[in-house]
């Protein structure tokens, strides 16, 4: 593209036949920089002074295109003084400014991670995290092995102590799981046998804990016993 003026290089970019996207992971804006590099650096301050607050809103991108190719430091600071008073100075004051509130923000945010902050932040998601998945846990504590081994605990264990028995002991797969293993049993058990003060304090806490069958069991034994 032939470009002999600033002027005209800015109504290229304004009407995208160039690209002025900034920062541009695409092209990084060579085109543009590269026509740039034709100006002398007092010509383009010059021409920005002309430019007005409506044109540099509308064209903020390449503004900072332009002040990012044109000044030594990053922000374009160095540029104030050849602007000033004009609608460009204005528009420069307002990025810096932003850049300086997003500093201040990161600056803030960094001397807030402290390690203690970061350590207490890991913990709080693990929590979280498993108390999201704590019921696929017990799932999965329910395996073919596992239940044949409590399953075998169990049928040795006589009806009256069942309750004691699984309260008491960890049989490598979940008390909720147990429930299901023992309800059918229990519940004829209970139908002909008068329960126990320490056995339904048992059976309370299971079914409180882990609802399901022990909720299920309860509910009945208690229906029971009321008749
Ligand atoms: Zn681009």
């Amino acid at each position: 593209m032939e470009i002999s003026s600033f002027t005209e290089l800015l109504e290229a970019g304004a009407s995208g036949k160039m690209c002025t996207k900034f920062p541009c992971t695409t092209c990084g804006g060579l085109p543009f920089r590269n026509a740039l590099k034709a100006f002398t650096k007092d010509g383009v301050l010059s021409d920005l002074r002309q430019l007005s607050e409506e044109f540099l809103a509308k064209n903020s991108s390449m503004f900072r295109l332009i002040v990012s190719e044109i000044s030594v430091f990053p922000t374009g600071g160095d540029l104030l003084a050849d602007l000033d008073g004009s609608a460009a100075a204005k528009q420069l004051l307002a990025n810096i400014d932003f850049q300086n509130q997003r500093f201040v923000a990161r600056q803030a945010y960094l001397a807030s991670q402290t390690p203690e902050a970061i350590s207490r932040g890991r913990l709080l998601r693990k929590a979280k995290r498993l108390d999201a998945t704590a019921l696929h846990r017990d799932k999965k504590l329910a395996t073919v092995d596992g239940m044949r081994a409590a399953s075998d605990t169990v049928n040795l264990t006589p009806d009256h102590r069942i309750l004691e028995v699984i309260t008491g002991t960890d049989l490598g797969v979940s008390k909720e799981a147990l429930g299901g293993l023992v309800f059918s049993r229990l519940r004829k058990f209970y139908k002909s046998n008068t329960i126990e003060k320490s056995q339904l304090d048992a059976l309370s806490d299971l079914a409180d804990t882990y609802l399901g069958h022990w909720a299920k069991l309860l509910s009945e034994i208690k229906s029971h016993k009321n008749r």
